[in-house]
């Protein structure tokens, strides 16, 4: 698994996963949360889906980093820590906040992001923890310092961003009301911007192509579901705030 040759294959079909992402979700709203729908095959509980989908981003994760000849040097163990930092929160505790009382996700779409999400762990994982080479001088670095700041601001807009939706349901409530506050001022979907911002950041502290695939991936999974996110707010909701954008605050 650590073969360069083998990776740099995996850094193309990688790019090839980014367009074929892209391209339909331009057409169609991914078939979960308010796009869901019927004609996706079987369901499993939102939470269920949630979590089996994004443990391989903990455990695969952990298994690849461990296994590289560098896991035990101080810049990808502190590289490490940031990754499991996102993950953590978002397989084991995100889940059990949101009110999904009674939702329900694709099999389907957890079964894809399953497997998306070994790929991706892969990539990452195994060049922070045996392709890349990460000296003590790293940590004083601009690409180190820039990202850290990049990923730390990113993960705190996203996670306000999620406790601002959570809030506007009340225990057991499953409707949807208009957010207000934060960012949600300038656009439709913080949670997305931050997300993006965070994984951009991820791609800066550790310079490589794996963490900038994993930031175009992101930006072409989200942007076309802010948009969804967006246009269904402007239909559903007649009072909705016209200057506010979809997910770049006064651009898009
Ligand atoms: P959404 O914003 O669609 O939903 C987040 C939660 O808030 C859901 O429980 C949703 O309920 C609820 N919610 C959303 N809008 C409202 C509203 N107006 N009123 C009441 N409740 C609302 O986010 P996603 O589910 O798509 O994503 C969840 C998290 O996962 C985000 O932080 C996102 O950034 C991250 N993510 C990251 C990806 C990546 O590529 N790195 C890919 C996908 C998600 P319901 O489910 O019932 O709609």
């Amino acid at each position: 698994m650590s073969d360069p040759a083998l990776y740099t294959n995996a850094l193309w079909a990688y790019v090839f996963l980014c367009v074929l992402t892209v391209l339909p979700l331009t057409k169609i709203a991914a078939p979960y949360g308010r796009h869901g729908r019927q004609g996706w095959g079987p369901v499993i509980p939102a939470r269920v889906g949630w979590v089996l989908m994004e443990s391989p981003a903990v455990i695969a994760f952990a298994v690849f980093f461990f296994y590289g000849a560098h896991a035990h040097q101080t810049v990808p163990l502190v590289l490490f820590g940031l990754w499991q930092l996102h993950y953590v929160r978002r397989t084991f505790i995100y889940p059990f906040r949101i009110r999904a009382q009674g939702k329900t996700m694709p099999a389907l779409i957890a079964g894809i992001a399953f497997v998306y999400n070994v790929f991706n762990a892969y990539i990452n994982a195994s060049w922070i923890g045996h392709l890349g080479s990460y000296d003590p001088t790293w940590f004083t670095g601009m690409p180190f310092l820039i990202g850290v700041a990049l990923f730390v601001s990113g993960m705190g807009v996203n996670i306000q961003a999620d406790r601002t939706l959570r809030a506007l349901r009340a225990p057991g409530e499953t409707g949807y009301k208009i957010p207000h506050g934060g960012l949600y001022r300038w656009v439709s979907c913080p949670n997305y911007l931050g997300e993006i911002l965070q994984w951009t950041g991820w791609a800066v502290l550790t310079w490589s192509w794996g963490g900038a695939l994993f930031a175009v991936y992101t930006l072409a999974n989200l942007a076309p579901r802010a948009k969804a996110h967006h246009h269904w707010y402007h239909q559903r909701f007649a009072d909705y705030p016209k200057a506010r954008r979809a997910l770049f605050p006064f651009l898009w």
